[in-house]
């Protein structure tokens, strides 16, 4: 990845799980569908990502997921969580077996009071965020998703009680992290904070979850591109990979994309010509490193599947590489044979 919205990874090496005081781009909380789905956009796009796992999930409650789209004949939960913290760290996140015990300022200014933290813009600017684990881990971040259906306990600190909610139940007063806290897009009162889930109704079927925190991590792209200085609408960010053809005839010429660009940016925009022609420059390199050629796809294709392969049960793939060598051999006998005149 290059570009000015680009920034090469803020993390300082080494894994969240060995070291102190290592800074994140941003801080996924939770690896179910909503996590790994943030995680996998946010560490596509280059931001330098970990995702903490550990503790309550609501996928441990389901026997068998029967309707998530992709798995004709359903998934068993087992190899649904581990394909999804494989897809998280394949995609790039550090992927971290701990609990987030809290979210804090970092300037351990308190946010409850109303007042939001400054946007940190700047790639040396102190982050927002310190965010302390379970196994005594303390690493800061830019900005935080919240993505544990069954927890926010964590995010009080920031917010106070008003994050919360309180529900009668069994004669009983019971405290929830409130589903409306974060606006439809994931967006909170406290800046660099978004919220995936808990979220009502958003997160209570396992595909509309993932859908959720995808969602929420363009949210936050969108707004970190938009602190950069790209217009709205430009700072969007699709996650496509386009065929070569894509980028045939007038596609392929890159004065095209330019005046593409240039008819996006709102005449009172309000950044300088050269800022525009770096952004400009950094979402064109972007657009022309996303495709790919046939030969390429056959690569991914081949590594996709043994991927899918590792995850299946051993037993079960020979069994079915026999049954297909079987079948090999009768095509084979059954072929006619090769007349020489
Ligand atoms: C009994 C039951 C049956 C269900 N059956 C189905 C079904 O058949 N089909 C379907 O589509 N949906 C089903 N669901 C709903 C489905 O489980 C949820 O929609 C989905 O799992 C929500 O995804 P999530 O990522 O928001 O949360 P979760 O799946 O709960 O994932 C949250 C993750 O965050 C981790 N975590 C929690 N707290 C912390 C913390 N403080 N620090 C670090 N990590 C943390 C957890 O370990 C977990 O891995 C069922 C739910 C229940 C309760």
């Amino acid at each position: 990845m290059s570009g000015a919205d680009d920034d090469a990874g803020s993390a300082d090496g080494g894994d969240a799980g060995r070291e102190r005081s290592v800074r994140y781009d941003a801080v996924v909380v939770g690896c179910g569908p909503a996590g790994a789905a943030a995680g996998v956009f946010l560490a596509r796009y280059g931001l330098e990502t970990a995702v903490f796992d550990r503790g309550s999930a609501s996928l441990d409650r389901c026997a068998f997921l029967g309707n998530y789209p992709g798995f004709p004949a359903g998934i068993d939960v087992e190899t649904f969580q581990t394909l999804l913290r494989e897809h998280a760290n394949e995609a790039g996140c550090a992927l971290v077996d701990d609990l987030v015990e809290s979210v804090q300022r970092a300037d351990g200014a308190d946010f409850a009071d109303g007042e939001l933290a400054p946007p940190a813009d700047d790639r040396d600017a102190d982050a927002r965020f310190v965010v302390e684990t379970q196994d005594g881990r303390c690493v800061t971040a830019d900005r935080v998703v919240a993505a544990t259906r069954y927890d926010g306990e964590y995010l009080r600190p920031l917010g106070g009680d008003e994050m919360f909610e309180t529900h009668e139940h069994g004669g009983e007063e019971h405290e929830h992290f409130d589903p409306d806290y974060a606006d439809e897009d994931g967006r909170t009162e406290v800046a660099g904070l978004y919220v995936a889930s808990p979220a009502g109704q958003r997160d209570v079927q396992a595909v509309v979850a993932a859908g959720r925190g995808a969602h929420v991590a363009r949210t936050l792209l969108e707004d970190r591109r938009t602190e950069r200085g790209y217009p709205r609408e430009l700072a969007r960010h699709y996650d496509w990979v386009l065929p070569d053809s894509e980028f045939e005839g007038e596609w392929g010429d890159r004065e095209r994309w330019e005046t593409w660009f240039d008819e996006r940016v709102p005449g009172d925009h309000g950044v300088g010509d050269e800022r525009l022609a770096e952004l400009r420059d950094a979402y064109l390199d972007r657009a022309f490193e996303t495709h790919r050629s046939a030969d390429e796809v056959a690569d991914l294709t081949e590594r996709a599947h043994r991927r899918l392969l590792d995850n299946l049960d051993d037993d079960l793939v020979l069994e079915r590489a026999a049954e297909i060598e079987a079948e090999r051999t009768v095509e084979t006998d059954a072929e006619p044979p090769v007349s020489d005149g």
